[in-house]
């Protein structure tokens, strides 16, 4: 990267500016712990400007056509394929990732969803139209709900940048996105590409600051007409209390603790994989992440032996090595908490199988954690119940197929979860079964732009991609019209006579 530099990040009405809160904050490698850019914060003012800039886009950008939004949008994917490099490297940089995963997963990811939503604005229709009277013809407007308010987490910068932002605009809307300021880097540059690629300023408009500061301003915002919040479920719950206070639209995105559920006619093997791949994905700071394996007591045993000579065979290292599986988790302050959180279920009588600690050596001196596997912890300890977002695995075994339900369900969240079977009725009633906004049958992590995605309980309400987005960010609205010019009468009859 270049020399640091104070050139801020805010992106308001196309221009990139230094924010005005007076406070600097500097964006680091969490791998290296090298600073990638000093980043002048976003102040109420620039939160204030940025939502005059959506409000002022929103007139026209509105009005275009759905054809218009999609060339504009495809034009936007080219763009980002032309620099997907230079994409997958910064946020490699920036969130610890290695670059196998940034260049695999979040870039492709990225581009293949905005390349859904170009296609997405041109589908995207009332359901319903039809004499339901007899005398009056009904249609469905869907019609864009206004200014945007976005906030997003720390764990896929673009990824959640893209979540937020390209439903929004495909739908007519505009937005202000608040990205973490621990990782700014690609949000903007996301901006920038829909810049290049010809969608108006101050359509997209990304302020980047603290949550008490500048999400507050976007969340209280009176021109704000929705928030759509993805982060842990303690903020979301406070975000969803203060939106309620002015009746703003919410959407909250919020934390999981899934179960990846092995019964005992599964291939073992598959499982074993599966489980480390699903656990250990982004340093296991993914929200759908497994995290507690229940495993039937005649396959518990090989499991959690695959498992851990699996997880021996993780390499860490790296971000830029192409043969790194697993970077450094986005802070110390996060790898403190996953130690401490180890720390305390070892206490309580957990076994720790594997890992449990700081690597040694120059990635001990960065942010790294080694890949975790925790059996013996009890169910309804700390290390089972909370979200851990870390590389941290436990696995528990059990009995009936009613007990692994009954234990998948146990935690209050319900993000995604995973049922490992080769008996269709057991995965027909897994999936139906289990709370969650996703279960995957035989497999767990993969998303894709065509299927919603989005939480039960205490995961939070409402669901990003997909054509089922366009309903947190449209306006649903019946129009009725008389087509015999008669029926004005007969209802003034009836209402007066
Ligand atoms: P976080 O809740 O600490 O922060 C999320 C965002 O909210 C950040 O931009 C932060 O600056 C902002 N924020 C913090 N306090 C705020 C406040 N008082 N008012 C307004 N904004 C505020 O979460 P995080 O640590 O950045 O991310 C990890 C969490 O995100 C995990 O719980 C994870 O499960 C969740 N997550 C959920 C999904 C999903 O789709 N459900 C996806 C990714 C991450």
């Amino acid at each position: 990267m270049e020399t640091p530099e104070t050139t801020g990040t805010q992106f308001i009405a196309g221009k990139r500016r230094p924010g005005t809160s007076g406070e600097e904050f500097a964006v680091t490698n969490p791998a290296t712990g090298e600073v990638l850019a000093i980043d002048s914060l976003a102040g109420a003012q620039d939160v204030d400007e940025a939502v005059a800039a959506a409000r002022a886009a929103f007139a026209e950008w509105s009005r275009t056509t759905p054809v218009e939004r999609s060339e504009a949008l495809l034009r936007w994917a080219d763009q980002l394929q032309a620099r997907a490099d230079e994409f997958a490297r910064v946020e490699s940089l920036n969130a610890g990732k290695p670059i196998k995963l940034t260049t695999g997963f979040d870039v492709p990811g990225t581009i293949d969803n905005v390349r859904f939503f170009a296609g997405a604005a041109r589908n995207l229709e009332g359901r319903a139209s039809g004499e339901y009277s007899g005398d009056h013809t009904s249609t469905i407007r869907r019609e864009p709900v206004g200014v945007i308010g976005s906030i997003a987490p720390w764990n896929y910068p673009l990824q959640m940048a893209a979540w937020k932002i390209l439903p929004a605009v495909a739908a007519g809307n505009t937005i202000v996105l608040k990205p973490s300021e621990l990782t700014p880097l690609t949000s903007v540059m996301f901006a920038e590409a829909a810049q290049a690629a010809g969608i108006p300023d101050g359509v997209i408009n990304v302020v980047t600051g603290t949550g008490p500061v500048a999400g507050q301003a976007l969340i209280t915002h009176p021109d704000v007409a929705m928030v759509s919040f993805t982060g842990s479920t303690a903020v979301g719950r406070q975000v969803a209390a203060q939106a309620a206070g002015s009746a703003k639209r919410v959407h909250l995105e919020l934390g999981g603790k899934a179960p990846f559920v092995v019964f005992d006619d599964a291939d073992v093997e598959a499982a074993a994989r599966g489980a480390v791949a699903g656990a250990l994905i982004n340093a296991g700071q993914d929200c759908t992440a497994a995290t507690r394996a229940y495993v039937q007591r005649p396959l518990y045993e090989a499991f959690v032996a695959r498992v851990a000579e699996l997880m021996d065979g993780v390499r860490l290292g790296p971000l830029d090595d192409p043969a790194t599986d697993m970077g450094s988790l986005i802070s110390f302050r996060q790898r403190d908490k996953v130690a401490a959180m180890v720390e305390d279920a070892r206490t309580a009588g957990a076994t720790v199988v594997r890992g449990g600690g700081i690597p040694e050596g120059t990635l001990g001196r960065a942010a790294y954690y080694e890949p975790t596997l925790i059996t013996d912890a009890a169910q309804d300890s700390a290390i089972v119940q909370q979200e851990i977002f870390g590389p941290v695995l436990v696995c528990l075994p059990f009995d009936s197929d009613d007990d692994a339900l009954r234990l998948a369900n146990d935690t209050p969240y319900g993000l995604a979860a995973s049922a490992w079977t080769t008996n269709v009725y057991r995965a027909g009633r897994a999936s139906r079964e289990i709370q969650a906004g996703c279960v995957w049958i035989n497999d767990h992590i993969p998303i894709i732009s065509e299927m919603p995605h989005g939480g039960y309980k205490a995961s939070g309400f409402g669901k990003d991609m997909s054509a089922y987005s366009f309903d947190e960010y449209t306006n649903v609205k019946h129009v009725m019209t008389d087509i015999t010019g008669e029926q004005h009468k007969s209802w003034h009859d009836t209402v007066f006579t």
